[in-house]
């Protein structure tokens, strides 16, 4: 079920429990601001999913409320996992999802990262 982006944080939702380490989860990434694993049901040969470590339910959400210092270690984070798995000559798409009409699900900020295919036109 897509989410209300508007809704208050819920710390019961499954990425919440991943960071916590309550669900298990490969982690390909970790630092102070992010941490990168596999999404369960890939959409890509390479579908990675990058979450930041503060509490934060949209794209909305942390571009209002989180730090400059956790904006740059996230946006360095996506960038650095991308880069770590040799995404870049390729070439990979990010893809953030805020709210009901996106069909976001998971009511924690994420960045999707596909690879490992052509991916062709970017869907609207
Ligand atoms: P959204 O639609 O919210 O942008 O994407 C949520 C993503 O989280 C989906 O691609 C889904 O497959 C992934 N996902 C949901 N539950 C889990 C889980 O327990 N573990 C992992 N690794 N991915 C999950």
């Amino acid at each position: 079920m897509p989410i209300d982006a508007t809704q208050a944080y819920d710390d019961q939702n499954i990425f919440a429990k991943i960071l916590r380490g309550e669900i298990p989860a490969t982690r390909l990434y970790d630092d102070d601001y992010a941490i990168a694993f596999p999404d369960i049901a890939p959409q890509a040969p390479t579908h990675i999913l990058v979450i930041p470590k503060g509490a934060y339910v949209s794209w909305d959400d942390f571009s209002a409320r989180a730090s400059d210092a956790e904006i740059a270690g996230f946006v360095r984070a996506v960038g650095t996992v991308a880069r770590d798995a040799g995404l870049v000559a390729p070439g990979y798409r990010l893809l953030a999802n805020t709210g009901h009409d996106s069909h976001q699900e998971v009511p924690h900020l994420h960045v999707h990262i596909f690879a490992g295919r052509a991916l062709g036109p970017m869907l609207a």
